[in-house]
């Protein structure tokens, strides 16, 4: 046998179906500092040589507006596809077009793995309105680092966030301004690489000396980023009504605390009420993440992911004991 016949296999080659855009890896999925699908669609722009809007306007809107002809769509700019108040961060949430986005990319780019870039998971449980800020922010701390240890520089879902107003890393204010130009930028832009402004294309990184006062931002920050890392970790939509149960047994278990010490009151008090309101008229509505869900669970002692992930009797278990009281229900 010669080795020319040793090589051939009449198996044909098993080629992986490729993918009509790169397979861009998004960056620290699961982690605090998950990459924003309004990053991800900057990088993959910049990952082709185009900017963000031939990208979207070229690739992604023709297969989100079938019945438009494509070549008129090109001519066209982002916000006729986002609308000019999706072209926010509200783009980074749970809308219908945030949906529609992720689908398409996650079929040019056979990823599956995009929509954690996204709140969609918590479609239905979490409120978005007024959750999300109108423009990009950014730690220039963080950019600077990037840029000299090398690392990719991207935006973190996390800076998307009203209230994230600091960076717990290096103690400083997100920026929301151009220091160059004054500019407040837009979300998505014609073009917009991470790390610089849209408008004058200057570098927004910048080592601060100093530190910030930001104990008083941290259980929210906290709080959102655990939402955040919990989200790949959601194998099901998770279904309000569950939520719903279990901040109602939160309401009863704050009631029998304080009737057994008068010491909860002050405590516990206030946040009863915010409770019994929202659980007893939400039932099927999302809820406020910011003024209830993070503040609940810190009274509560009980992080975001008990919260979500805990069967019912386990989290009646984890409760109960967190107030040394006993099961009475
Ligand atoms: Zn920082
Ligand atoms: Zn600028």
């Amino acid at each position: 046998m010669s080795i020319y016949s040793e090589l051939w296999s009449p198996k044909p080659l098993e080629i992986p179906q490729r993918s009509r855009l790169f397979c861009l890896e998004p960056i620290a999925v699961g982690t605090p500092y998950a990459e924003s699908l309004s990053s991800y669609i900057n990088r993959l722009a910049q990952a082709h040589c185009l900017t963000s809007q031939k990208l979207v306007m070229g690739e992604i809107a023709p297969l989100i507006l079938k019945d438009e002809d494509q070549s008129e769509l090109l001519s066209k700019n982002l916000s006729h596809l986002l609308g000019n108040s999706d072209a926010k961060p509200a783009i980074n949430g749970m809308r219908e077009m945030t949906e529609k986005l992720v689908t398409v990319l996650e079929e040019l780019t056979r990823r599956q793995d995009l929509r954690f870039l996204t709140l969609l998971s918590w479609k239905g449980m979490i409120h978005d309105q007024g959750l999300f800020r109108n423009y990009r922010a950014w730690c220039p701390c963080c950019w600077e680092v990037w840029k000299q240890e090398k690392k990719t520089v991207y935006e973190p879902l996390l800076w998307s966030f009203k209230d994230v107003e600091v960076c717990l890393i290096h103690k400083q204010r997100l920026v929301e301004v151009c220091p160059h130009c004054g500019s407040s930028l837009p979300v998505m832009a014609r073009t917009s690489p991470a790390g610089f402004c849209s408008r004058c294309y200057g570098w927004l990184g910048q080592e601060i000396k100093g530190e910030e006062e930001i104990e008083k931002y941290r259980v929210n920050i906290q709080g959102i980023s655990e939402l955040i890392v919990l989200t790949p970790q959601l194998e099901y939509q998770p279904i309000p009504i569950e939520l719903t149960r279990k901040l109602q047994l939160i309401s009863l278990v704050f009631e029998q605390a304080i009737e057994k010490d008068l010491k909860f009151l002050g405590e516990l008090g206030g946040i009863i009420e915010s409770l019994k309101i929202a659980s007893i008229q939400n039932q099927n509505q999302p809820y406020h993440l910011v003024k209830l869900i993070i503040p609940v669970c810190e009274k509560a002692k009980i992080s975001i992911s008990q919260l979500f992930l805990l069967n019912f009797k386990n989290f009646v278990e984890i409760l109960f004991k967190n107030f040394a009281i006993e099961l009475k229900l």
